[in-house]
């Protein structure tokens, strides 16, 4: 490892390569449950220098674990094997190399920020609709190669369809040069796509064409109670009915969100009394000459009159907006303030959401009474995040056991809706196997053909979704 260290800092220079215990931070996930090491973090400033370092790994047979922001949840950006990986860390390529308003499109280098890219999007008057709770931390090649999903999938769709152009460089040190802003472009295959949602198992994404959209000037937020999910579900076709394509968000919320929210951050002010079966928060947004308020107005008028929503309130500053949002962001954090937990990123079909829920809920609560269920998620994209909180006070063996044993359950209810086991957080290590045991032999070859060809010394991520390319 010494040697390997040395080598690294001679090919590189020291101002490229860390060492010692300032590796530790790059291998610890976000949650904190798990922290590995690796032989070097290699922190490149160009495009060149990524290439420089590939090439420098390929002649050392060394494995490459690709980070950005390291907040994935699935141990996709932190080493499995310590002795033979490096991390490299895109965090210093964060330039946005353009922004050009007249094509509503952006060339930005991988390890920018969302958010920061967001608000320099924002200042040129446009907007980039990816959206997460994540989003002061991740890091645009993150997202590209996680494919991100987010509140705004169901008006601009996952962060696929927000890609024009990709740069990538390849195992073998070598530049995909794809960073085209093209809308249409159709000669042949795409081979962007190839990487897009491929968490570093094939190659290293350096910058990306995005799309950027006229910027919502009108945005409305809503919080509504209801008297159960299936209401939800009612409300959320009603919606697409009523406000069309001006719908940009709707989640679904338990009366325990805002508990968990509450434990994280005690100083939230409720938004609005009583205790209801399921809350929903919906967001209309418009630019240009329509009138959004006006629009949820009647939406709501309609929706309390038929009786479908019991109460709600609606913000009508940015501040009010904000302070419903961060509701459902909190709940995460309340969730992991009260210790480990599973956390599953499920998606079935929209029809079949409430009753999934419903029969996933029984199962776990029939075997696992002692732990809680909590259900929320990205209603109009049947994406659900069914999490189950054993008792904290647990010794750790038993409630990993619990964990594994509630996973499984809900998998299994899963399988019989046809639904998917990642529904945007993606393999990483801690699905490996769950993704694994549910290929089909077809797409077992095919995928294990694109890794070949492109990786053939199977260096990219190994231990992530494309591992069984070694058997
Ligand atoms: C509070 C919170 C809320 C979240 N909400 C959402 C949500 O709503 N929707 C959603 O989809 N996700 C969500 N996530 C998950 C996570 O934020 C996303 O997956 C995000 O896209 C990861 O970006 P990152 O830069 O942190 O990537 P990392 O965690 O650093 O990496 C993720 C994967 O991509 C690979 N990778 C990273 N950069 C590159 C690169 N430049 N080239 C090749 N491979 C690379 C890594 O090896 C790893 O496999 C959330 C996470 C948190 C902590």
């Amino acid at each position: 490892m010494q040697s390997y260290q040395q080598k690294f800092v001679d090919a590189l220079g020291a101002d490229l390569v860390l060492l010692g215990e300032e590796v530790e931070r790059y291998c610890r996930d976000w949650h904190g449950d798990v922290t590995t090491g690796a032989i070097a973090v290699l922190r490149p400033r160009s495009t060149e220098d990524v290439s420089k370092a590939v090439r420098i790994c390929a002649e050392l047979g060394v494995a490459i674990v690709p980070q950005g922001g390291n907040t994935g949840l699935v141990l996709g950006a932190t080493p499995d094997a310590p002795e033979s990986q490096v991390v490299l860390s895109l965090e210093r390529m964060n330039a946005i190399r353009r922004i050009d308003v007249d094509d509503f499109s952006a060339v930005v280098e991988a390890g920018a920020i969302l958010s920061e890219f967001k608000d320099k999007v924002e200042e040129a008057g446009m907007f980039f609709p990816l959206a997460l709770g994540a989003q002061g931390s991740c890091r645009i090649g993150g997202n590209v190669s996680t494919n991100a999903g987010g509140i705004n999938v169901l008006r601009y769709g996952m962060t696929r369809e927000l890609v024009l152009g990709l740069e990538v460089v390849l195992p073998d040190g070598s530049v995909f040069e794809g960073l085209s802003t093209l809308r249409k472009d159709n000669r042949g295959i795409d081979l962007k796509q190839l990487f897009i949602g491929a968490e570093g198992t094939l190659g290293i994404i350096t910058a990306v064409a995005v799309k950027l959209m006229p910027m919502p000037d009108q945005v409305t937020t809503a919080l509504l109670g209801l008297n159960s999910l299936d209401d939800v579900i009612a409300l959320y076709r009603r919606a697409r009915r009523d406000c069309c394509d001006l719908l940009s968000a709707f989640e679904f919320m338990p009366p325990l969100a805002f508990t968990l929210a509450r434990e994280a951050m005690p100083d939230l002010a409720m938004p609005m009394s009583g205790d209801h079966v399921a809350y929903a928060l919906l967001e209309i947004s418009g630019s240009g000459l329509v009138d959004v308020s006006d629009l949820m107005e009647r939406f709501l008028e309609g929706v309390m009159g038929d009786g479908l929503v019991v109460d709600g309130v609606v913000a009508t500053s940015k501040a009010q907006s904000r302070n419903l949002w961060l509701f459902r962001e909190a709940m995460n954090e309340g969730q992991a303030k009260r210790g480990p937990h599973l956390r599953t990123d499920v998606s079935v079909p929209l029809s079949r959401l409430a009753d999934f829920v419903r029969d996933a809920e029984k199962a776990v609560h029939d075997a696992l009474p002692e732990c809680v269920c909590v259900s929320y998620g990205h209603v109009g994209d049947g994406n659900v995040h069914l999490n189950v909180l054993p008792p904290g006070d647990l010794p750790r063996r038993e409630i990993d056991a619990r964990i594994y044993r509630a996973k499984k359950i809900i998998n299994e209810v899963l399988d019989g809706y046809h639904g998917s086991i990642s529904a945007e957080h993606g393999i990483g290590r801690l699905k490996k196997s769950d993704f694994d045991t549910r290929l089909s032999e077809v797409r077992r070859k095919l995928l294990t053909a694109a890794k070949t060809a492109i990786d053939p010394d199977l260096r990219m991520n190994p231990g992530c979704q494309l591992s069984f390319a070694r058997d």
